[in-house]
């Protein structure tokens, strides 16, 4: 680690302490931009990076609401607002019982550079709650929303800060949100993306996340002058980017073979078909049920539960394939497993969930040289149909399904250039890691040099 890196994360450490998924991805960063800094001293001299590190605003607030036997729950709601230097923030909401400041943070700092990096005018944030929506009714999961929104939307607004969904955050949690603020404002506007199509939202919105992480791996195959083809991919969870990049596998004619929760995961050796898939939605989306029940259901599958085990890898990433697309949450795959995919054959990593590999994982996929897309740059897909939504929202004029997915491809070849080509620039071919973060980095300190000190 260089003496700029070794300095620059012991002040981040002494200043936000027990925040270890903010020092991870700040540190990842930095080492991409040490090449950068020695090129460009104005970007030092203005501290760019110690500015953008700082998020411009923190909230933090309480939640209170009534469960369905009249007691009261108090959650705790959070928004931080990283960085506007190029357009209003943006990012998504996050509604799980591990949510803390530290995993907002970190979650806000990517979102800076994604953002960036997708082309459009969006400045990074992002927010949640401690709220479990698991086990909860419908009722609840409405009356928290509405607590959560009373407060929110004193600070957010479509030109000033834009939410969307993330983990426990999805269509129906969008709606009862942006029920509530458009209660509280009297204003029907583009607050929040990820809205249902009556009222508001983008076609290939949900679909985004999980079809852009597909493309980029195809984009990265292209290098080798290869497609997704007849390749089998191991996918983890079963939430919306996970059942989208199954689906966008499927139609290019990959094979995928697993899919998880929180609980354990499926092997499926024959595939997960179309209809196989159409069961994992209506599990997931309908009933809210765990995925063991796929190998209930087609007895070609085997169930391994993650609760029972003491393992210290993920025995999702030990099986023969060529593709892997952790879809599911941070650090799911260690040393170990990033060991494990490639002695199984993995060549291609695209990441459709935020940060899922650690440091350690990282470095083991850059050392062997494999097709390795960051989040940031993988993942970005859904942010870009958001901010295809904000578009639509001020035209108020819907586009269509071919328009959105055109649009979407789009950008995903877009960034993929951006990044083999920043990464060539930077005297690092192949490396998608420092182009994704030098790429993504570039355009926000322009735009704060631009800006002056604020
Ligand atoms: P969902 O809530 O729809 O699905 C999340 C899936 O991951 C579920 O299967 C869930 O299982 C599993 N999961 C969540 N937390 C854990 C955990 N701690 N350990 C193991 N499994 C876990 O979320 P999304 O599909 O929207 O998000 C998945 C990832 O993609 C996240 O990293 C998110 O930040 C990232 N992402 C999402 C975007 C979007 O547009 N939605 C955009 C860009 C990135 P269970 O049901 O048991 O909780």
């Amino acid at each position: 680690m260089s003496d700029f890196v070794n300095s620059l994360m012991a002040e981040v450490k002494a200043k936000n302490p027990s925040e270890p998924e903010f020092h991870q991805a700040v540190q990842e960063v930095a080492e991409s931009l040490s090449l950068v800094l020695e090129r460009h001293p104005e970007y030092s001299s203005a501290k760019i990076l110690e500015r953008i590190i700082e998020p411009e605003r923190v909230l933090m607030f309480r939640a209170p609401w009534l469960d369905d036997q009249g007691n009261v729950q108090v959650n705790r709601g959070f928004r931080i607002e990283m960085n506007s230097a190029i357009g209003p923030y943006k990012g998504g909401l996050r509604f799980h019982p591990s949510v803390n400041l530290g995993i907002l943070k970190f979650l806000a700092f990517e979102q800076v550079f994604k953002n960036s990096l997708t082309t459009l005018p969006m400045g990074g944030g992002k927010g949640g709650s401690d709220f479990n929506p698991k086990g909860k009714s419908d009722n609840e999961v409405m009356r928290f929303c509405q607590s959560f929104m009373t407060e929110l939307a004193r600070h957010i607004g479509p030109n000033t800060d834009i939410p969307a969904g993330d983990i426990g955050v999805g269509g129906r949690e969008i709606g009862f949100l942006f029920g509530q603020y458009k209660r509280l404002r009297n204003e029907f506007t583009g607050v929040l993306t990820g809205k249902g199509i009556n009222w508001g939202g983008s076609l290939i919105r949900p679909e985004a996340t999980g079809y852009g992480a597909v493309y980029f791996a195809a984009e990265m195959l292209g290098t080798r002058n290869e497609t997704l083809e007849g390749k089998t991919c191991l996918v983890s969870g079963s939430g919306n980017v996970s059942q989208y990049t199954t689906e966008k596998i499927l139609e290019l004619g990959g094979k995928v073979v697993t899919l998880s929760d929180s609980s354990g995961y499926i092997y499926d050796e024959e595939g997960i078909t179309k209809e196989k898939l159409n069961f994992v939605m209506e599990l997931k989306n309908i009933r809210r049920g765990r995925i063991k029940e796929y190998a209930e259901k087609y007895k070609s599958a085997v169930y391994t539960s993650l609760m029972e085990t003491s393992l210290d890898h993920n025995p999702i990433w030990d099986h023969p394939a060529a593709c892997a697309f952790p879809s599911a949450t941070e650090n799911e795959i260690n040393r170990d497993d990033a060991r494990n995919l490639i002695n199984n054959g993995v060549y291609v990593v695209s990441e459709g969930a935020n940060m899922p590999t650690t440091a350690e994982g990282v470095k083991i996929f850059l050392d062997k040289g494999i097709l390795y897309g960051p989040g940031k740059a993988a993942n970005a897909g859904g942010v870009a149909v958001s901010g295809l939504e904000m578009v639509q929202n001020s035209m108020r004029l819907p586009w269509t399904r071919e328009e959105v997915d055109n649009r979407l491809q789009h950008i995903m070849k877009s960034i993929h250039r951006t990044c083999v080509e920043t990464a060539e620039r930077f005297e690092t071919p192949g490396n998608y890691v420092n182009g994704a973060n030098i790429g993504g980095f570039l355009k926000v300190a322009d735009a704060m040099l631009d800006l002056g000190v604020v």
